[in-house]
């Protein structure tokens, strides 16, 4: 198959999608839990399900609905939940990635109303590509930056050249035996974005990359889009990113 640069993005697909982010009120179809359909694999209160609304051609859609609770959060999970939640994402993820059939295949999380997602129920997608290859996009020096914290051969760093900007941190592994840590440093890192960052920020990303030998998460708080990195492609880097790091340190990782 000829490698494409471009998704196909199906409009009358995506017109049809639930929406609960802004219209709260809303039915949330991740609650009615009886009624989901095309269910991949369930463990605890967790279901990887076929996404019903395959907007992009030549994908493989699917959805990990991370709870049963919809008001509940990756920043506040309990660490058995969120173990559990991590492991399994990526475990499945990199099976996905395996299979020829795949150019490449994403694995990412969208949280609130800046962060281009629909629905505000806690959940990931794993979306496999068929003619779309996302490592030819990926420059290895938006995962180097000003390090957080290191131990258990995983670090945590603030982007000194992020990929879109102002403020990206990076999660950066070489083995799923320290997956406990990796998640931990997710999780904090979503929950100083959500509660000690900028005021406003109520919304975030979180996108998973394999890159060389490592399995790398990204946790990027969103705000309206610069115009200069959407007409321009210029990524900017904010001249606060010492201070960032020093504050995420002293909140999370006090005595090293
Ligand atoms: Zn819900």
């Amino acid at each position: 198959m000829e490698e494409e640069k471009h998704l196909i993005f199906h409009a009358q697909i995506g017109i049809k999608k639930p929406e609960t982010i802004v219209n709260k009120q809303n039915a949330c179809p991740f609650c009615d839990r009886g009624s989901l359909t095309d269910i991949i694999e369930e463990k605890d209160t967790i279901i990887w399900l076929k996404n019903k609304y395959p907007t992009l051609e030549n994908t493989f859609q699917t959805v990990i609905i991370e709870t049963d609770n919809c008001n509940s959060e990756l920043s506040i999970y309990k660490k058995a939940h969120l173990y559990r939640l991590i492991s399994f994402g990526l475990e499945r993820w990199i099976a996905l990635s395996k299979d020829p059939e795949y150019s490449s295949v994403l694995f990412f999380k969208n949280h609130g109303p800046h962060s281009g997602g629909s629905l505000s129920h806690p959940h990931m997608q794993i979306v496999g590509l068929k003619n779309v290859n996302y490592h030819t996009n990926i420059r290895g020096n938006e995962f180097e930056g000003i390090c957080i914290t290191e131990n258990n051969n995983v670090t945590l760093n603030i982007s000194s050249a992020p990929r879109m900007g102002f403020y990206e941190f990076n999660i950066i592994m070489n083995d799923l035996q320290e997956v406990e840590t990796f998640a931990d440093h997710i999780q904090n890192t979503v929950h100083y974005v959500l509660n000690h960052f900028h005021h406003s920020c109520t919304s975030y990303n979180l996108f998973f990359y394999l890159h060389e030998e490592s399995i790398i998460a990204k946790v990027m708080p969103r705000f309206p889009t610069s115009p200069l990195y959407v007409g321009y492609s210029i990524p900017q880097v904010s001249n606060k990113i010492s201070d960032i790091a020093a504050q995420v340190k002293a909140i999370y990782y006090p005595i090293q």
